[in-house]
């Protein structure tokens, strides 16, 4: 059949209007934009305003985050104080629809129980955790309890395809926890490990897998280490078998690097999120590279 200009005109407006109707969705970090996509799948357009190699808790709200917050019909982000430094800024010029308590605003730590509640004496001392630990999309079973909510959210903001959204929930939900079996085994002789952090980015991770954090290399969450404090660490190390000092990609790796020389215990840059190292390109893949890292420089 012959394809006229009207045909091709035709498809294109179609086509147009097709991505005009994807729902467009505002992530804070890449863990939560992989997973609006695996539930939202071609009916989503998700920014994330941070990638992997940037610290979520210290960004710069820059005009082009303002430009895509205002199109936003859905925010997901972890919340719990994480983005207290740039998202309220950005929620100023946001729609009614992604403010707090609208349907279009989720954060993550409200719907997941929380680990380091209390734990800040005082929260004028630096402290960027001083309600709870917000890192927190590494425990696999979270994720499952966020991509409810986005499903839920994305029924409500988008109901012509509400049927999309619950069948590729199921679908997700299937592999995750056929997943969550897998790591839970692969993981096993991590157990009852203990190790050193850089920043408590992990502290998820580290509790669903029974490892035992000894010692952080900032002497507050968000205040850098300084020489006293390293000291103070290495004397815990040099006491303690342990598997591994961690740090993200977006750490600086000086403190970690140094406490590896003076201990020879490995210091391991995790993905953290995805996009976090080559092979972590989606939240699946971020778990087996982390577990992997892990398994291959804890024996
Ligand atoms: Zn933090």
């Amino acid at each position: 059949m012959r394809i006229s200009i009207k045909h091709i005109l035709g498809s294109l407006i179609v086509a147009s209007l097709g991505a005009q109707a994807a729902v467009s969705v505002f992530t804070c970090e890449p863990e939560w934009a992989a997973l609006t996509e695996a539930i939202g799948g071609d009916h989503v357009r998700v920014v994330s305003a941070t990638h992997a190699k940037q610290n979520p808790h210290y960004i710069r709200a820059r005009p082009s985050l303002i430009a895509a917050i205002r199109r936003a019909e859905l925010l997901v982000c972890s919340g719990a104080d994480l983005e207290v430094g740039w998202l309220p800024i950005l929620l100023e010029r946001a729609p009614m629809g992604i403010q707090p308590g609208a349907m279009g605003h989720i954060m993550a730590a409200d719907y997941v129980p929380m680990l380091g509640v209390g734990d800040s004496v005082d929260r004028s001392h630096g402290d960027v955790h001083p309600d709870g630990n917000p890192h927190v999309h590494l425990n696999p079973h979270h994720i499952i309890q966020i991509a409810r909510q986005i499903q839920r959210r994305l029924e409500q903001i988008d109901p012509d395809h509400a049927g999309v959204y619950a069948e590729r929930y199921t679908t997700f939900e299937g592999q995750w926890q056929a997943a969550i079996q897998r790591w839970t085994i692969q993981a096993a002789p991590l157990r009852g490990r203990s190790v050193i952090v850089h920043h408590q980015s992990f502290d998820y991770l580290l509790d669903w897998l029974g490892i035992t954090t000894i010692a952080s290399l900032e002497p507050v969450p968000g205040l850098p280490p300084t020489a006293a404090h390293l000291n103070t660490v290495l004397k815990q190390a040099k006491d303690a078998s342990v598997l591994a000092i961690l740090r993200t990609p977006y750490d600086p790796s000086e403190a970690s690097k140094w406490m590896a020389s003076k201990t020879n215990i490995p210091a391991l840059r995790l993905p953290y999120t995805v996009g976090g190292t080559d092979a972590s390109v989606d939240l699946i893949t971020l778990f087996d590279e982390t577990i992997a890292v892990l398994l291959n420089h804890g024996s």
